[in-house]
């Protein structure tokens, strides 16, 4: 039997997480609702947490936080969140916007997670309060690898610097239905630039591996150079280093392949195709 608890607190639903291994989080429900009507989730504990804390933003200063409450459309409807906005569009429609949570997108199976992403390529870290790593905020490419072993968790918000220059993150998704199409692959990358060289360079990529992966090779190639033909050339040899993509319904394993450094190579290049 499914039983329902409403907690109305981050620390009673914790409670709850860290002594019940059938705990189940309900952020949006968009995937856990799916699986409850299909017959796939028939037992166990669903935590609906109405704490405040969980759907907070906050967003004014160069660090930011997101409560893993806060849905797709929240990030929309916020201004200082602009950067972030081509990757919370790229969810679904309008009526899984409103309802899919950031939370929830780090659980999502490949090739769904393109919010994680952007937040990979943003050096993000989870806050977790039960389960993996409890009770402090561990690196998310840390989080995702770990992700599949752990057992129940709660996870309350995500911490990540806001760039310092909006135009230098970038987000692309491909996918072979617009506008609402599950990704073929996706790409984030922040791309700082100090004196005409770029430092600290993150990208990333989606639906290229089990889980959102960091791309170590580009991010290589592109360290301390120009950001020109030369760089973009080097970064497309090596954009393929770590991936192991699935073949699915939506592509080949052969297709996300061939097709990742070509979109690769647009993304750095700022063609907007
Ligand atoms: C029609 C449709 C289209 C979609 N399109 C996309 C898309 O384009 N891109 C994409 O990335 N995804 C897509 N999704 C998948 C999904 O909507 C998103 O990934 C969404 O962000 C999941 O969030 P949720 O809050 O609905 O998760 P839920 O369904 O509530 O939860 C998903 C999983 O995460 C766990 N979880 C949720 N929150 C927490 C938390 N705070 N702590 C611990 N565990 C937690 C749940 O227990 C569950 O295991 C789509 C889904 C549908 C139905």
């Amino acid at each position: 039997m499914l039983d329902v608890r409403h907690c109305a607190t981050l620390a009673e639903a914790a409670g709850i997480v860290s002594g019940d291994r059938q705990a189940v989080l309900l952020g949006g429900g968009t995937l856990v609702m799916r699986d409850v009507n299909e017959g796939r989730l028939t037992e166990g504990t669903l935590l609906r947490v109405t704490d405040p804390v969980f759907r907070r933003i906050e967003a004014g200063g160069g660090r930011i936080e997101l409560g893993a409450g806060v849905t797709m459309g929240m990030i929309l409807a916020n201004r200082d969140l602009a950067f972030l906005h081509a990757a919370a569009r790229a969810i679904g429609g309008p009526a899984v916007r409103n309802m899919a949570s950031v939370g929830g997108n780090l659980f999502a199976a490949s090739p769904y997670g393109d919010f994680t992403v952007a937040l990979l390529a943003l050096d993000a870290q989870v806050v977790v309060q039960a389960g993996f790593g409890s009770g402090r905020a561990v690196p998310l490419e840390e989080f995702l690898a770990a992700r599949e072993r752990s057992g129940p968790a709660l996870v309350t918000a995500v911490q990540f610097s806001r760039p310092s220059n909006p135009g230098e993150f970038h987000f692309r998704k491909i996918s072979r239905v617009r506008p609402k199409g599950i990704s073929v692959l996706s790409i984030a990358a922040h791309l700082p630039q100090s004196g005409g060289r770029m430092a600290q360079v993150r990208v990333a990529y989606g639906a290229m591996a089990p889980t959102p992966i960091r791309a170590r090779g580009v991010e290589r190639a592109l360290e301390g150079k120009s950001l020109d033909a030369g760089a973009i050339q080097m970064a497309k040899q090596a954009a393929l280093e770590g991936c192991r993509p699935a073949t699915d319904a939506i592509a080949s394993e052969w297709y996300r392949r061939e097709v990742l450094p070509v979109h690769l190579g647009r993304l750095l290049a700022g063609d907007g195709r």
